[in-house]
C-alpha cells in the first residue's frame, strides 16, 4: 500500500471576538469500564514499615545517608494526581477526543478537513507485533494519508477545521477542557509485566469535568460527541484511553477502556438557541437526563450529514477484543 497525498481544506479561524451560534458547557464523566492508567511524572516508592524505622534509629532521623540506605520494596507507577486527587489532565482528555475526530475524517476527492496535529509520515502497514501494529489495525488506511504539514498559525493565518476546533500553535480552540478530578477513587496496585507495576483507578471509578465551547454551529458540537464516542445516547459507547489502551490484556488485567456520560449541558446567555423535535433549550438554558438521548442523536445525525463520506467512525474496542 502506497502513501496517499492529500490536500488539507484550510480557511482563516472564525471571528473569537464575538458571539455567534452555540456558546455553552458540557458537564461530562469519564467511568472506567476497566482499570485505568493515566501516567504520572513521579513513582511512589512503597516500603517496609520495619525496616523504615530500623533505618530511621540507626541514623537518628531522615538523613540523607537513612534515605539512600532504604530498601524500597516496591516501586510504582503513580496515577496522576492533582492535589492528591487522582485525576485525568485536561491535555489528555483533549488529545483523546481530538485524535479521534482527526482519525475519523477521511479524505474525499483528494481533500480533508483535518490536519495531523502530530503529524508522522505515513509508512508501510506496520507487521503484527511490530510497533503501531495495534493502531494500524484500529485505524487503517486512513494512516495512510499523507496530511503534509499541520496547521501553525503562527506560520500561516489559515487552518483546518479540526484546529480551528481545538486550537493549534498561536490559536486557542474554540472547545476547552477541564482537568477530570475522580471521585472517592481507590487506587489499586496492579502487577502488570516485568516489574511493570501501576497505581490504577478499578471499573466503575467516576472522573468529572467539563467542556465549555465557544462559536459551535451544531452539526460541530455533533462532532465533539463523536469525537467522545457518543452516537444514539449520552452515554457512548467503549473507547480507549490511557496507557495501555491498544492491549488486550496486560498481566491478566484489561486497562483503558472507558465510556464518556454527557450529564448536561448549559447554553451561555450568549448563545443562540437550540429548538428540534419537543426539545427547546434558550439562552442561559440547560438540559439534562433523558432529553439529552434526543441531544446527541440529533447532533450526531447532523454531523454524518454535514460530513458525508467524510467521515468513517470505527469501534476501537471491539477491534482490540477481535485481536
Ligand atoms: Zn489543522
Amino acid at each position: 500500500m502506497q502513501s496517499l497525498g492529500v490536500e488539507v481544506i484550510r480557511a482563516r479561524p472564525r471571528d473569537r471576538s464575538r458571539f455567534e451560534h452555540l456558546v455553552g458547557s458540557l458537564s461530562v464523566t469519564i467511568e472506567p469500564i476497566s482499570y485505568l492508567y493515566i501516567g504520572s511524572a513521579q513513582e511512589q516508592h512503597l516500603m517496609n514499615e520495619e525496616e523504615l524505622i530500623k533505618v530511621l534509629n540507626k541514623y537518628g532521623g531522615l538523613t540523607s545517608e537513612a534515605i539512600s540506605s532504604v530498601k524500597f520494596e516496591e516501586k510504582y507507577s503513580s496515577f496522576h494526581t492533582t492535589n492528591n486527587v487522582p485525576t485525568i489532565p485536561a491535555s489528555s482528555v483533549k488529545g483523546n477526543i481530538r485524535s479521534r475526530i482527526e482519525l475519523s475524517f477521511r479524505a474525499r476527492n483528494g481533500k480533508t478537513k483535518s490536519c495531523f496535529i502530530r503529524a508522522t509520515a505515513p509508512t508501510r502497514p506496520p507487521v503484527a507485533r511490530l510497533h503501531g501494529w495495534r493502531h494500524y489495525k484500529i485505524w487503517g488506511e486512513v494512516l495512510m494519508e499523507n496530511r503534509g504539514w499541520s496547521c501553525d498559525s503562527t506560520r500561516n493565518q489559515q487552518v483546518c477545521l479540526v484546529c480551528d476546533l481545538f486550537g493549534t500553535n498561536g490559536l486557542q480552540g474554540l472547545i476547552s477542557f477541564s482537568d477530570f478530578k475522580g471521585e472517592g477513587i481507590r487506587l489499586e496496585r496492579l502487577d502488570l509485566e516485568h516489574e511493570v507495576n501501576v497505581l490504577a483507578a478499578p471499573p466503575n471509578s467516576k472522573f468529572r469535568g467539563s467542556v465549555s465551547f465557544l462559536n459551535l454551529r451544531q452539526e460541530e458540537l455533533g462532532l465533539l460527541f463523536i469525537g467522545m464516542g457518543l452516537k444514539v445516547s449520552a452515554r457512548g459507547r467503549a473507547v480507549l484511553l490511557g496507557r495501555f489502551k491498544y492491549r488486550k490484556q496486560v498481566g491478566g488485567y484489561e486497562l483503558g477502556r472507558i465510556i464518556y456520560h454527557l450529564e448536561r449541558l448549559k447554553l451561555s446567555e450568549y448563545s443562540e438557541h437550540i429548538k428540534f423535535e419537543n426539545i427547546s433549550i434558550n439562552p442561559g438554558g440547560s438540559l439534562e437526563g433523558e432529553d439529552l438521548n434526543t441531544l446527541v442523536r440529533t447532533l450526531v445525525e447532523s454531523a454524518m450529514r454535514t460530513y458525508e463520506g467524510e467521515l468513517d467512525v470505527k469501534d476501537e474496542v471491539s477491534t482490540i477484543e477481535k485481536l
